[in-house]
């Protein structure tokens, strides 16, 4: 079968592969429809980050490794003693891997698991490929309101989701979410599902700032040329908002996002950063403001997000902004996502195509 591996910095290639058995307790999925986010777009491009350079603590395998962990599709075989699955099933796959007997798993944080691994990122296959087995407790089956294609959604908007309710963040609450691209557009498609108060957006880029309003922000504001401290304060009725998203990852946002921050309020971290951050705990301190940082999602996010998308609550559809062939992963994928990341949101890698 085919399967998109990783070999090294822009390496990566479509190999033909020995298809994966399916074991007891074991399903095998054909991936339908595949995302790719921005992590594999940084893995390419500087890797070998999470992909493993020698056996992963969890799956024991290392580079080259299938990629693609935002994806869904459909059942194709039930390994021995699987219940409440049948062929045919249309599914999502919780691509996260984790021991789930360290300290962190134990205390339900399996997103932080010691051993943390992912599917299309450390071994076991990945959705980039015709098939894959994961443990029958890694698929979620679709309801009928949910098409493949939004299938490959649930990921990315459970990190979103889980950032929310990570957060303090209450109905009626403003925020500013620092970066409007893939992961800012679906926080703000969460809080108007939660019913946020004022969604002020800060974004460079004018085409990610006219999506932004298409999903409901409120206020998108350049902050080249606004100032996004006064304009939240000045649109917050004199104070700063309640709760700042930080999905860009850039010290002079960060720093922005603290000053926009109401007294007591929070802010979230979902961005990766290369370095370091430099905090000004005092200015914190003395308005009594908080830094988390939230990774990935639970099980429960999962389960919540198709419920929501099933719902109508989130309707993320027009995040999908191309749909390509397996084999045109690196060319109209990744190299694309690289020369104009802003055109783009949701790249969908179609297998069937
Ligand atoms: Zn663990």
């Amino acid at each position: 079968m085919r399967a998109v591996r990783f070999y090294g910095p822009q390496d990566v290639r479509v190999d033909f592969v020995a298809e994966p058995t399916c074991g007891a307790g074991q399903v095998k999925v054909r991936p339908a429809f595949v995302g790719i986010c921005g992590t594999d777009v940084h893995e390419y491009l500087a890797g070998p980050i999470l992909t493993p350079i020698k056996p992963h603590p969890l799956t024991q395998e290392h580079n080259p490794v299938t990629l693609g962990h935002e994806f869904s599709g459909e059942v194709t075989e039930i390994g021995e003693g699987v219940a409440g699955a049948k062929v045919g099933d249309r599914v999502a796959v919780l691509p996260i891997l984790y021991d789930g007997t360290c300290d962190a798993c134990l205390r339900g944080y399996i997103n932080c698991c010691e051993r943390l691994g992912a599917f299309g990122f450390t071994g076991w296959g990945g959705g980039l490929s015709e098939s894959v087995v994961v443990p029958r407790s890694h698929i979620y089956l679709l309801p009928d309101q949910i098409s493949l294609e939004l299938g490959a959604l649930i990921e990315p908007l459970s990190v979103a989701w889980h950032a929310v309710k990570s957060s303090p963040f209450n109905p009626g609450d403003s925020v500013l979410i620092l970066g409007g691209g893939p992961i800012g557009i679906s926080i703000i498609q969460v809080l108007k599902a939660q019913n946020a108060g004022h969604i002020i957006v800060s974004e460079l880029s004018t085409e990610r700032q006219a999506l932004c309003t298409q999903f409901g922000a409120n206020h998108v504001i350049d902050p080249r040329e606004v100032d996004v401290v006064s304009k939240s304060y000045e649109l917050c009725g004199g104070h700063g908002v309640d709760v700042v998203f930080d999905s860009a990852g850039v010290q002079s946002a960060l720093d922005s996002g603290f000053r926009a921050l109401r007294t007591g309020g929070t802010v979230v971290n979902i961005a990766s950063w290369g370095g370091p951050v430099t905090i000004n705990v005092m200015a914190m301190m003395v308005e009594e403001k908080k830094y988390m940082a939230v990774m990935t999602y639970v099980r429960r996010d999962f389960e919540e997000v198709i419920e929501a998308v099933a719902k109508g609550l989130l309707k993320p559809d027009r995040m999908i902004t191309s749909r390509i062939k397996l084999e045109d992963v690196v060319e109209r994928g990744f190299k694309e996502l690289i020369e104009h990341k802003d055109k783009h949101l949701k790249i969908l890698v179609e297998t069937a195509l």
